[in-house]
């Protein structure tokens, strides 16, 4: 393929679009830009500076002070705030409901979406998210939105975190239930299909497949 496209990938909690993104990315020799870690990383800055996550002004400080950057080096993508690389401290349960309630904050979205457009610049990227294609890049050239039943996106959230956290699966499923509502709910940048994205639900596919149907839109 030789023009550079943007590919957006938005959709909820579990329904496979990291594992997909980066096949996708990868098959197409394209970066993979993981704005949820974007997210995480200010999550873990509020918690760590005990920043009150429903205090504008105090998180617009924190942004103001935040620099995130993302690097590749043999670990994979990685991400770092001010210069320390936090991919492995953003994943617990905390951080993950924390960055559901940072993400609702105007300022902190407003902060977000002016690195992520920075990002996109050279385009040949897959971005996945929850506002990809509907408020990042409302013209990106192929928005996709995955999309699984709550079971189904329970269980490969459960299977993923097994090794790395004591919740049960109905913990898991509670949490993604409680996520779905913040995200799809909030005022700003809520979490829906843009109009021209093309739906897919993985409930009975395969990672490949979903890739393989990816790719025959893209071509
Ligand atoms: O994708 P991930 O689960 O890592 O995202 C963490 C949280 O960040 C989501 O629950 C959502 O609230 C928020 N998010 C968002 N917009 C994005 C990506 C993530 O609001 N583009």
């Amino acid at each position: 393929m030789t023009k550079k496209l943007l590919i957006t990938i938005d959709g909820p909690a579990g329904a496979g679009k990291t594992t997909v993104s980066r096949e996708l990315a990868d098959r197409l020799g394209y970066r993979y830009i993981d704005t949820g870690a974007l997210y995480r990383g200010v999550a873990l800055a509020a918690q760590s500076r005990k920043t009150d996550p429903q205090n504008d002004a105090e998180l617009e400080q924190l942004c103001s002070e935040l620099k995130l950057d993302f690097i590749r080096n043999d670990m994979g993508l990685r991400l770092l705030s001010n210069g320390a690389d936090i991919s492995d401290l953003i994943r617990t349960p905390e951080i993950t409901m924390l960055a559901s309630a940072v993400s609702a904050r105007p300022v902190v979205r407003h902060y977000l979406l002016e690195l992520q457009r920075k990002l996109g610049e050279e385009k040949a990227a897959v971005f996945e998210g929850r506002d990809m294609g509907t408020v990042v890049f409302p013209d990106a050239d192929i928005k996709f939105f995955l999309n699984a039943s709550t079971r189904e996106r329970a269980e490969r959230r459960f299977n993923e975190l097994k090794t790395n956290s004591s919740q049960t699966l109905d913990e898991v499923q509670r949490d993604i239930q409680q996520r779905d509502k913040n995200d799809s709910t909030r005022a700003v940048a809520p979490l829906k299909p843009a109009g021209d994205a093309i739906v897919i639900d993985s409930t009975d596919l395969t990672v490949s497949q979903v890739v393989e149907r990816m790719l025959s839109h893209i071509e």
